[in-house]
């Protein structure tokens, strides 16, 4: 018998308890079909020598924006570390419009106001612009700053006229003219006149994520929330594009994608139910094996050190604020309800407890009016979560997704965030383990660094920045966050059949690491780096780095990067 491809000489972790060490693998079809023993007297098209490198199931971040991360990508880069001040980001707007065109859009994104010393201004950034649109990013992703021809273009000429809006801020100087600054609701206001994107500007944002995802080892992704591009999303017909790439193989790693809420509508023609979907009754588990539609995603509150998640309790030091509500919590529970009724599974992000246990109160109603044993409904971050809610969780069959790197990039910043005592409540992990919930892995790409190596290093160590450990108790093992990163991910959206350990009949989706995971200090994962990264039997990642071969093909460089 002759099968499409052996991988030979691997230290290969299948992370399958029925066979958990293997040396060869072989793929026929995009396939795991045998390993070692099983492989006898068999032969392949094509043998490749892994060197003896370590080899785990390919890593499947369950919450990763792929277009915004391009778009990330695509721009200025300001973040701390590259611009450490106001001059310095200033003299990189007036470099990169040197190499644009007059009207063309100065983007850039990343830049932190605590490290350079304050916000940008519109008047200063026209001193270096030349008559060019600007639109810079906070880090955050909650603020943006605009200069003049910006607010021109958008409909208020010299920054003039710029009206309130609902759920945001525009910086003004004394005269009224908008400063440059704007906040949360207030950003749509320079979004309405970039956004929807065009077709070609998301083709290259995917090339760009897809590009470095699988340089992270990354074989499948979940894209959390499209399509409804005032909020969230490029442009209303963001699964064409993804579909595009896909089938383009510009976008290389699996993708499940969530719609987002606002997109879908009463569809009439039933007499005798209400179905809250999309036309044709297209729902959650839709698609193939490059392509699925995901869950539906619904955004409940805000961001957590930005103190607008919604708790049930003071943020340290601000006696008021509780933070808030996207939607009214009747609202919410009748979107949740009425998705559930009509077959989707639902993904609310919610961040703070209070937010959770409004998602929590949908969830438990819908199985009440229609139980749907077994839907794994989800909960994005699960941010600050007592012991009750994490029975809750685990008794209605909740998957919380929360973030590992979350922890190094914005640990000192919650923990500042919430009363000492409740500092323990933080992204608990090892908790969501005890009860027995399957635990996901994710960084929130491009909120945080999308390099899974960066975010199982945070679940095993949980050292902030400043060098805290957050709460301690909640570190996993390499193991449990390995699990998490791959069949974790791929439980969340009903895949572990398909996907997430290296086991016959599953896809052949595995990365080739520089070092093993389990035999290091765990202090030093961070540092680990992908070798290789092949996708349904096929190299799309290659460092170039692989020992020289004996007798068998190498992997050809050159057409592992043909992205
Ligand atoms: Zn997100």
């Amino acid at each position: 018998m002759k099968i499409d491809a052996i991988f030979d000489n691997g230290r290969i972790r299948t992370m399958d308890g029925q066979r958990p060490a293997a040396t060869r693998l072989g793929v026929l079809n995009g396939r795991i079909v045998g390993f070692d023993e099983e492989l006898e007297g068999v032969t392949a098209e094509r043998t490749v020598d892994l060197g003896g490198a370590a080899v785990l199931p390919g890593f499947h971040d369950a919450h990763y924006h792929a277009s915004l991360t391009g778009a990330r990508l695509a721009s200025l880069d300001l973040r701390p570390g590259v611009i450490d001040s106001l001059d310095e980001l200033y003299v990189a707007v007036r470099e990169r419009a040197a190499g644009l065109g007059p009207n063309e859009w100065i983007r850039g994104s990343g830049y932190d106001q605590n490290i350079i010393g304050g916000h940008p201004t519109a008047r200063a950034l026209d001193q270096v612009s030349g008559g060019r649109p600007v639109l810079l990013e906070h880090v955050s992703g909650h603020m943006i700053v605009a200069n003049t021809e910006a607010f021109t273009r958008a409909g208020y000429p010299g920054g003039y006229g710029v009206p309130e809006v609902d759920g945001g801020h525009v910086a003004r100087t004394p005269d009224g003219r908008a400063e440059g600054l704007l906040q949360e609701q207030a950003n749509r206001l320079i979004y309405a006149v970039v956004r929807p994107m065009a077709l070609e500007e998301v083709q290259r944002n995917l090339a760009l994520a897809s590009h470095q995802a699988v340089s992270f080892g990354l074989t499948s992704l979940t894209e959390p929330g499209l399509a409804a591009w005032e909020t969230i999303g490029n442009s209303p017909v963001d699964f064409h594009s993804y579909q595009v790439a896909s089938e383009t193989g510009v976008l290389k790693p699996r993708m499940t994608l969530m719609p987002y809420v606002t997109t879908l509508h009463n569809v009439p023609g039933f007499k005798d139910r209400d179905w809250y979907g999309l036309d044709l009754g297209i729902r959650t588990g839709f698609g193939g094996d490059r392509l699925k539609m995901g869950p539906v995603k619904i955004v409940s509150d805000g961001s957590f050190i930005g103190r607008s998640a919604a708790m049930h309790h003071c943020y340290h030091g601000e006696p008021e604020n509780k933070g808030f509500m996207q939607f009214d919590p009747d609202a919410l529970k009748r979107m949740i309800v009425g998705v559930h009724k009509a077959g989707w599974t639902v993904a609310t992000h919610a961040i703070g407890d209070a937010a959770m246990d409004h998602a929590m109160d949908g969830i438990d109603e819908a199985q009440r009016q229609l139980p749907r044993p077994g839907v794994r409904h989800r909960i994005e971050h699960f941010a600050l979560a007592s012991d009750a809610q994490i029975q809750r969780a685990a008794a209605l069959g909740i998957i919380p997704v929360p973030q590992g790197t979350f922890i190094s990039d914005f640990g000192d910043g919650m923990m500042a965030a919430v009363e000492p005592e409740l500092q323990n409540r933080i992204y608990r992990m090892k908790s969501l383990l005890n009860a027995g919930i399957v635990l996901p892995g994710s960084t929130d790409s491009p909120v945080s660094n999308g390099n899974p190596l960066r975010s199982i290093h945070d679940m095993v160590n949980r050292t902030t920045a400043s060098g805290q450990v957050l709460a301690p108790a909640e570190r996993l093992t390499v193991a449990e966050a390995v699990r998490a990163y791959t069949y974790g991910s791929a439980y969340a959206v009903n895949e572990e059949h398909n996907k997430g350990t290296l086991s016959r009949g599953l896809l052949a989706d595995f990365v080739v690491l520089s070092e093993d995971l389990f035999g290091i200090d765990p202090a030093g994962i961070r540092d680990v780096t992908v070798r290789t990264t092949v996708i349904g039997g096929e190299v799309v990642y290659n460092d170039g780095d692989l020992p020289a071969p004996g007798a068998t093909t190498q992997v050809d460089p050159i057409a592992a990067h043909r992205l």
